[in-house]
């Protein structure tokens, strides 16, 4: 997926891409690297955080 001239540092086009720790956006032209955080929230953060809350042990 590309973001056409989405790049705040050079106005390049930004390239969608993903990684263990979530989304990112980067630039094809410098290399700029812009986080995507709703991914994440979403993503594995929320099931790691869902684990912890132990409903019986109130
Ligand atoms: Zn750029």
């Amino acid at each position: 997926m590309l973001d056409f001239k989405g790049c705040p540092r050079c106005g390049g086009d930004l390239h969608l891409s993903r990684d263990q720790y979530g989304s990112y956006k980067e630039c094809l032209q410098c290399g700029y690297v812009e986080d995507v955080p709703d991914r994440v929230k979403v993503g594995d953060a929320v099931a790691e955080a869902s684990e912890e809350l132990v409903p019986g042990a109130a």
